[in-house]
């Protein structure tokens, strides 16, 4: 595998101009299985707001999302899972800390990827949790794969499961160097022209990343594990379950939910929520 610095222009705007310039891609949601997560931790229950909220087992859809740019070809957001879990709850894996999720026949992302016989551009994960990145073990290994910085220093392999084995190119995606865009924090323009934004949402991981895709018909921002359900965004309270640094979680949701204030134009998709048209 060799780690390379993905490249990026510092082209610093701001939100009204980057949506007054829409660009033609588009958005396409699957899911590939699905978890039981609790309630209460998917909303922290030591937040100050959080007293009446119920503890019950959720089960929540594991997407990937397709992003069709109309010059540029085909992008994957998170990867979901392959079809191991179909067959195996713990996704055929032998690793200490594996865990539980559910696949129905025809769910896994290359069957979704398949059908549409597409070539995939790239790849640009939120974050290296397995139920977002599992599907790497059935898609091509020669499709570059692009992480946050600080993502691959978390990475356990030997205990989590080794999704990336194989894959030939990780591009990391360093915000230090880029601007803030107001009220948003440092962001990244992936494909240079303003369509597909990383937002650096740490947190839930250390490297975790965000997404605001800028479409012709509504900008979209997809908060992926920042918010894991919509109620994180409706009660304002970050999710403590799985989480790399709680007080910093809460800091990166607070920015989504301000910027979602601002402009309320933008539609917003939490991690582990099927988008609703
Ligand atoms: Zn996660």
């Amino acid at each position: 595998m060799n780690i390379k610095a993905f490249n990026l222009e510092n082209n610093s705007r701001n939100w009204n101009d980057i949506f007054h310039n829409p660009k033609p891609v588009e958005l396409y949601s699957f899911k590939t299985g699905s978890v039981h997560i609790h309630r209460r931790g998917t909303i922290n229950p030591d937040h100050p707001n959080a007293e009446n909220i119920l503890d019950e087992t959720l089960n929540v859809p594991i997407m990937a999302h397709l992003i069709k740019h109309q010059k540029f070809g085909y992008y994957l957001l998170d990867v979901g899972l392959d079809k191991s879990y179909f067959y195996d709850k713990y996704g055929r894996l032998s690793v200490p800390l594996k865990e539980e999720f559910y696949q129905a026949k025809n769910e896994n992302i290359a069957y979704h990827l398949d059908k549409l016989k597409i070539n995939l551009k790239m790849i640009f994960l939120s974050h290296l949790h397995s139920d977002h990145i599992a599907g790497l073990r059935e898609l091509p290994i020669d499709i570059p794969v692009v992480v946050g910085k600080g993502e691959l220093g978390h990475y356990q392999p030997e205990i989590y499961g080794d999704f990336l084995k194989g894959v030939e190119n990780v591009y990391e995606l360093d915000f230090s160097k880029l601007d803030s865009i107001s009220p948003m924090g440092k962001c990244a323009d992936l494909l240079g022209d303003g369509s597909l934004w990383a937002i650096s949402t740490p947190g839930h991981t250390e490297g975790h990343v965000s997404f605001i895709l800028n479409g012709l018909n509504q900008p979209t921002l997809l908060t992926m594990d920042a918010a894991f359900i919509n109620d994180n965004i409706k009660y304002g309270i970050a999710p403590s379950d799985y989480t790399w640094d709680v007080r910093m979680a809460q800091k990166s949701l607070d920015m989504l939910i301000n910027f979602l204030n601002e402009f309320n134009n933008v539609k917003v998709l939490a991690g582990h929520e099927y988008p609703e048209d």
